[in-house]
């Protein structure tokens, strides 16, 4: 019989040994999620399993070693299959997010593209949701329609609409929740609305899969792309979903060893399948401490980090409604947990400095959404980005913290 479902966030905090430890001498209070987040014990032991007890090559080994590496490799991209609702020969692994999108730019849009046809991207994208299409707009001569964002950091409807109505428009790449405003997009709405048009739609989330239990065949995007750091699991492995369907189409991404399926001088036939862009060895370890990370998420009652994140978002603003020349960036009513803020008259840098004497962690700086920064007419903003470990205390401390440091600074 399963475990109940569970959601304490003091409990959790007791499976991420990181959480215990100092920062400039005081206790650690992590806002910095949305960057990247911590590990609970879980994935850490897996990962350190894994090289005591499991390493080998993928693919080709004989041995039971090898046999026994493969297997957890096949297990873990089983496991994010099933936590993402879609079969496992559609997840090809990466390094993260940005790979993805370079993949998809260069593997699916690339072949497809002909010049004057249009990539609708919006205000809200990071670099990574930016510049690979920029890449591949350049070498086919595709042209970039930018959706505005709204005072509210919301998306301009009307405006998608146009552009989605417009038959030159072939795909529209998207963030599912913004890195910088929260904004969480009504992306099955969108991607109905696309779909109608024949569009296709690439979904970052990356800053979706630590929040939200998604299910993407409901949502329906045709790619989906996300970080394993971002949802609790080392660094340098990430996942594409790909539309079953649309995988035969794409052109490998990178040539050699694992992606193919025979090599000669006179020619290469490729791999089938998402082998096909699994060139070379693959980051094993990281992919099984992504399994692992979802096999902790897969006890956690879900919905409730959600409730409890955005409890966590209003009690930040009601602790700072006293705090002269405070303006949050991003208020549409539905937002993820990320706070994103100046302060006037004060350099964000200056208060992560002063924040960071006390223990706190935030993030400043344009957060990789420079055209976002030049929408919201400021260069440069601080962050607070909340996880499911993070408490009431941490957000005390945070807004005790950052008053202090404003009284000093102003
Ligand atoms: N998209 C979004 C919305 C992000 O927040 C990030 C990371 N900050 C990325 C893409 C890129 O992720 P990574 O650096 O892990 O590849």
């Amino acid at each position: 019989m399963s475990k109940p479902l569970t959601f304490d966030p003091y409990e959790i905090r007791k499976d991420f040994p990181i959480l215990s430890r100092k920062n400039r001498g005081k206790p650690l209070v992590y806002l910095d999620n949305a960057a990247t987040s911590q590990k609970p014990q879980m994935v850490i032991d897996a990962v350190k399993e894994y090289y005591e007890c499991n390493n080998s090559n993928v693919h080709r080994g004989v041995y039971e070693l090898a046999e026994d590496a493969e297997n957890l490799y096949r297990d873990s991209r089983q496991k994010i299959a099933n936590w993402l609702g879609v079969g496992s020969e559609e997840i090809i692994f990466t390094r993260g997010a940005t790979e993805g999108l370079n993949m998809i730019a260069r593997s699916f849009a690339e072949p497809i593209l002909k010049p004057g046809n249009q990539i609708i991207l919006t205000e809200m994208e990071h670099h990574a949701n930016i510049v690979p299409w920029q890449m591949v707009a350049q070498s086919t001569g595709a042209e970039i329609r930018v959706v505005p964002v709204l005072d509210d950091g919301s998306l301009d409807r009307e405006i998608l609409s146009q552009f989605l109505a417009n038959p030159q428009s072939t795909i529209l790449a998207l963030c599912h929740v913004s890195n910088v405003l929260g904004t969480v997009n009504p992306v099955k709405e969108i991607i109905e609305e696309a779909h109608s048009h024949g569009v296709k739609v690439i979904l970052d989330g990356a800053q979706s899969v630590p929040h939200l239990k998604l299910d993407l065949r409901n949502i329906g995007c045709d790619f989906f792309v996300f970080s394993g750091h971002k949802l609790f699991a080392p660094m340098g492995i990430g996942v594409v979903f790909a539309k079953k369907e649309l995988l035969p189409d794409m052109v490998p991404y990178q040539g050699g060893g694992d992606m193919i399926d025979q090599v000669s001088f006179s020619g290469t036939t490729y791999a089938s399948g998402v082998q096909r862009f699994e060139a070379g060895t693959p980051n094993v370890s990281g992919a099984v401490g992504l399994g692992a990370a979802i096999k902790y998420l897969e006890n956690i009652d879900f919905p409730k980090v959600d409730t409890h994140e955005k409890s966590l978002l209003k009690t930040t603003r009601e602790l700072l409604s006293d705090l002269r020349g405070l303006t949050e960036h991003g208020t549409t009513p539905n937002k993820a947990g990320v706070f994103c803020f100046t302060v006037a008259g004060v350099h964000p840098h200056d208060l992560a400095t002063l924040l960071d004497a006390e223990g706190v962690a935030t993030r400043t700086g344009h957060h990789c959404c420079q055209p976002l920064m030049q929408k919201i007419g400021y260069p440069a903003t601080a962050r607070a980005s909340f996880s499911f470990y993070n408490t009431e205390q941490d957000v005390q401390t945070f807004a005790d913290s950052l008053k202090r440091a404003v009284k000093l600074l102003l």
